[in-house]
């Protein structure tokens, strides 16, 4: 057996940790692991719909409606605020 140097297995839906930010769509976490200041992006994420898909990145289609906003990503489906 070879464990020892696998590490822990990843599989994909093990967790839905957001990767990129819904503003800017810039990765949470850059490389080497420091988390980037995504402060102002989270202010503005309170007040205004996400423009990126924060699992794949890809631009949603936003439309904003009498109640909110919906933004859908054409892999991830709808989000809905
Ligand atoms: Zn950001
Ligand atoms: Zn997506």
């Amino acid at each position: 057996m070879d464990g020892a140097d696998r590490g822990r297995h990843r599989d994909r839906d093990d967790t839905e940790e957001p990767a990129y930010c819904g503003h800017c769509g810039e990765p949470l976490v850059g490389r080497g692991g420091d988390p980037q200041d995504h402060a102002p992006c989270v202010r503005r994420l309170e007040l205004e719909p996400p423009r990126y898909c924060p699992d794949c990145r890809r631009r949603m289609v936003v439309q904003v409606t009498p109640r909110g906003w919906t933004a859908s990503c054409s892999r991830h489906g709808v989000t809905t605020g």
